[in-house]
């Protein structure tokens, strides 16, 4: 399609816009028309290469014919059905796929519509977990500083980001926090999994020690925490945690939202970091969020428990009008079977060295305090400017798109996550591109 004929909104008033700086992108829009591959185009008809996958999401890269059609067909067939007490084939093959892909012993799936219902999800079946088996004190919930778990009341309450909390009150009781494990003095410039901080899981056995085991339901964390600057998990940090809620019977939630279908090289992150939870969250990469589908895949014995434990009727009272909707389920088949056809994990393994060289070129450059990175994933840490937080890692992503890279911001600190099928002229280009943003900045 001709960018010349993308309709354009003369009105930009009527959109609410989701995190965003409304005010200001309403008089510098920024129309994101079309995409391709690694690349959007925006109205004006400038490419934009893609650093970040859309929103860590579009991992088999943008416009892919088999999910287009994939969509289209099932959309011809059935564009809906309720899955409350009925089903409909597909969502049953999804679900099936998925459990192909997840830990051995995770072979149980919910479908949800997206990341924050999915950590609300398995927040609440590690709640209905405990009670099935007896256990209704363990109410607490653990999550972590710095940890991003979407915007329902579950996962901000245990997310542990003050900006996305402290606009709304109490949130839910009975919560607590791990420390981060942001241990930016002694693994500066780290690469790949950091070598000092396994010991900040021991602050769980703090809070069994504080609260109770008894008490504790479940803990969640992301196994590479993505959102709040890309911290990975120090090397040994997440078998202990795994330990500690072993010997203390508390679930383990790994939020894969992020890590999940190829982000680091595995199919989760589980696999590549050799720990397994006892429930996990995805979405996302799931449909290569052509539609939007979420999803938690639990180990059978919790969804034993929570199934055979119930009496004659509905074992769970949750689920969502679409869950497992067909066209979500269409797409999720379809970037499954790229995934698998390709071989995207490998893929992101097989350039994650050359990925990595590029990242940690930008060491030198002025103002980065820091630089991280685990598999497609790179985290450069900026040190902001006095009394302004923010404004510096804002103005290197403005500079950035104005030169036709998409990169990502929190903070003073620029995140990315391509597509998995990019390749060196891609990471030539972004990387080139965001060093003289950066310079720019001097
Ligand atoms: N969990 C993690 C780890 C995420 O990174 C995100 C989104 O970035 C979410 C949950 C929320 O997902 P959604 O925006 O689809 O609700």
């Amino acid at each position: 399609m001709n960018e010349m004929n993308v309709p354009r909104p003369n009105n930009l008033d009527a959109y609410w816009m989701p995190f965003s700086d409304n005010r200001y992108f309403k008089s510098n829009p920024r129309l994101l028309a079309r995409a391709e591959g690694m690349f959007y185009h925006t109205a004006d008809g400038q490419e934009i290469l893609d650093g970040t996958a859309g929103l860590w999401c579009c991992n088999a890269g943008h416009g892919r014919r088999e999910i287009k059609e994939a969509i289209q067909q099932q959309a011809a067939i059935l564009d809906y059905a309720p899955t409350f007490q009925l089903g409909h084939p597909i969502a049953f093959e999804a679900a099936a796929r998925i459990a192909e892909l997840t830990p051995e012993g995770m072979d149980r799936i919910f479908f949800t519509n997206s990341g924050s219902e999915s950590a609300d999800t398995a927040l609440k079946i590690a709640l209905a977990y405990h009670r099935a088996r007896g256990e209704s004190s363990r109410v607490r919930l653990i999550g972590r500083e710095r940890g991003y778990h979407g915007v329902g009341f579950g996962g901000m309450s245990v997310g542990g980001i003050g900006g996305n909390r402290k606009q709304f009150g109490a949130l839910l009781p009975y919560v607590d926090h791990l420390p981060h494990t942001h241990g930016i003095e002694a693994n500066l410039f780290a690469r790949g999994l950091p070598e000092h901080g396994a010991e900040r899981a021991d602050a769980l056995e703090a809070l069994v020690a504080l609260h109770g085991a008894e008490t504790i339901a479940a803990v969640m964390v992301e196994p590479v925490a993505g959102s709040t600057g890309v911290l990975v998990p120090p090397r040994g940090y997440l078998e202990r945690l795994r330990a500690i809620c072993d010997k203390h019977g508390i679930l383990l939630i790994f939020d894969e939202v992020i890590t999940g279908f190829g982000r680091i090289g595995t199919n989760f992150g589980a696999e590549r970091l050799g720990v397994t939870p006892d429930i996990m969250t995805m979405a996302k990469g799931l449909t290569n969020a052509a539609v939007p589908m979420g999803a938690v895949a639990v180990k059978n014995a919790v969804y034993d428990a929570v199934v055979d434990n119930a009496p004659a009727g509905i074992e769970l009272f949750h689920g969502y009008t679409y869950s497992g909707h067909p066209l979500a389920a269409a797409a999720a088949i379809a970037t499954m079977e790229l995934h698998r056809a390709e071989d995207l994990p490998g893929r992101a393994r097989a350039i994650e060295p050359l990925w990595q060289e590029a990242t940690h070129s930008l060491k030198g450059l002025p103002n980065v305090v820091d630089i991280r990175d685990f598999g497609l994933i790179a985290g450069i840490e900026l040190a902001p400017r006095p009394g302004k937080p923010g404004q510096r890692g804002t103005e290197v992503f403005r500079r950035c798109f104005d030169k036709g890279v998409l990169v990502r911001v929190t903070g003073d600190i620029i995140a990315l996550s391509p597509p998995l099928i990019i390749e060196k002229p891609h990471v030539d280009r972004l990387y080139g591109t965001l060093a003289d943003a950066i310079r720019a900045e001097a």
